[in-house]
C-alpha cells in the first residue's frame, strides 16, 4: 500500500480527489493531436469509472494505479464499471484493455455499440454522406486529401491506441439510474457534439459529469457527421435546468464551478458564431459565396485552426439551412431575408 502511494504521489498532478470519493485521473499524452482528458472514478463498494480514456500502456497504467490507490484508503472500495460518455476516440480507446486487465465492466448505451464494435463500423459511423461531401468539397479537393486521410488510418490506431469493443458487458439507456452505495447518478442524454453523448448527473450533490459538452476553457469541437448544433443547444438548455446544478465535471481541464454562468456563456458563444456566418453570406456581393470562398474570409491561413474550424462551419450551415435561412444554389451558399435573431 505504502508503495502505491508513494508512486501515486509522484504522479499526483494526474490524480486527485475533486469531491469526497470522487477522484479525477488525468491521462495526457505526449502528441499535440491527443489532448489531455479526465477520467472519474465515483467510489463505492461496486465503484464506477466516467470514460475509458486512451488506450497505450502508460494511460492504462494510470488508470490501474488509480484504482489501487482508490482501493486502498477504504477496503470497501472495489471499482468494476466503467461507463462511456461517448464514441470519439480519446474517450473509447482504452475501454478493452481495462475489461481485459482490471475486469471492468464496459457499459454503454445501444447507438455506441454499433460504433466502436470493429474498425468498419467506427470508419461507417464517422464518414460524411454524399450530401455533405457534394456540398463542402470538390472531387479535387477529396482527392487531395487522400494520401493525408491514408496516413491518418493507418496511424489513428496508434495514435489514440484504439482497440474496439465488440463485446460489451452492459447495455443501459438514456435516463437510467445507476446507484454507487448510497448515491444516485441519472444517466441524461446530450447529443450536440456527438450524437450518442451522454452525461451523468447526481441531484444531490449537485454534480454533473458533463463529458464534452461543457469545458471550463475551451469550446467543444463540432463538425460532421455527428454533430448538431440544434441539438447541442437543446443539451446546453437542458444542462441549465438541472436542479441543483453545482459543478460540472468535464472530460478536458478543471472542473467547472459556476455551470450556469458557463454553460450561459457557450449559449451565448455558439450564437455569436451563428449570426456572424449568416451575416458574412447575407453580406457577400453578388448575392451569394462559395463555401471555399468562407472558409477563406473566416480562417484565411491554412493551419490546424482551419482544419478544426471547418467543422463547426459546416454544422452551423446545416442548422441555417434546417431553418430556411440559408439555400445552396449550385455551389453557391445564399442567405434568405430572415430575423436571425429570432431562428436562434
Ligand atoms: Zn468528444
Amino acid at each position: 500500500m505504502h508503495r502505491i502511494e508513494s508512486e501515486i504521489k509522484m504522479k499526483i498532478k494526474n490524480f486527485k480527489e475533486v469531491y469526497p470519493g470522487i477522484f479525477r485521473i488525468v491521462e495526457q499524452r505526449s502528441l499535440r493531436v491527443t489532448p489531455p482528458i479526465n477520467l472519474y472514478v465515483i467510489a463505492g463498494s461496486d465503484g464506477l469509472l466516467f470514460d475509458g480514456g486512451y488506450g497505450d500502456d502508460v494511460s492504462i497504467q494510470i488508470v490501474g494505479d488509480a484504482i489501487d490507490y482508490v482501493q486502498s484508503i477504504n477496503k470497501n472500495w472495489r471499482i468494476t464499471r466503467v461507463l462511456l460518455s461517448h464514441t470519439h476516440p480519446d474517450h473509447f480507446a482504452g475501454l478493452r484493455r481495462l475489461q481485459q486487465q482490471y475486469h471492468l465492466t464496459i457499459m454503454l448505451t445501444e447507438p455506441m455499440t454499433h460504433v466502436i464494435a470493429n474498425r468498419k463500423s467506427y470508419i461507417h459511423a464517422n464518414k460524411e454522406d454524399g450530401v455533405l461531401k457534394k456540398r463542402y468539397s470538390t472531387i479535387q479537393q477529396r482527392l487531395a486529401a487522400l494520401p493525408l486521410e491514408f496516413f491518418y488510418q493507418k496511424m489513428f490506431k496508434k495514435l489514440y491506441g484504439i482497440q474496439y469493443v465488440p463485446n460489451p458487458d452492459i447495455i443501459v439507456s438514456p435516463h437510467d439510474t445507476i446507484t454507487v452505495d448510497n448515491t444516485k447518478w441519472k444517466i441524461i442524454p446530450g447529443p450536440g457534439h456527438c450524437a450518442d453523448h451522454i452525461m451523468l448527473y447526481n441531484k444531490e450533490q449537485g454534480i454533473l459529469f458533463g463529458g464534452d459538452n461543457v469545458l471550463r476553457s475551451i469550446y467543444t469541437w463540432l463538425g460532421p457527421p455527428r454533430s448538431d448544433l440544434q441539438a447541442y443547444m437543446q443539451t446546453l438548455h437542458s444542462c441549465l435546468q438541472l436542479p441543483h446544478l453545482e459543478c460540472i465535471l468535464g472530460a478536458h481541464g478543471k472542473p467547472v464551478a459556476n455551470p450556469k454562468q458557463r454553460i450561459e456563456q457557450i449559449i451565448e458563444y455558439r450564437k455569436s458564431r451563428t449570426k456572424q456566418i449568416y451575416s458574412i453570406i447575407a453580406n457577400a456581393p453578388n448575392g451569394g459565396i462559395t463555401f471555399d470562398r468562407l472558409m477563406n474570409m473566416m480562417y484565411p491561413k491554412k493551419n490546424g485552426h482551419r482544419w478544426l474550424g471547418r467543422g463547426w462551419i459546416i454544422v452551423t450551415i446545416e442548422y441555417l439551412l434546417n431553418k430556411n435561412a440559408l439555400m445552396f444554389q449550385d455551389k453557391k451558399i445564399i442567405a434568405n431575408p430572415v430575423d436571425i435573431n429570432s431562428l436562434l
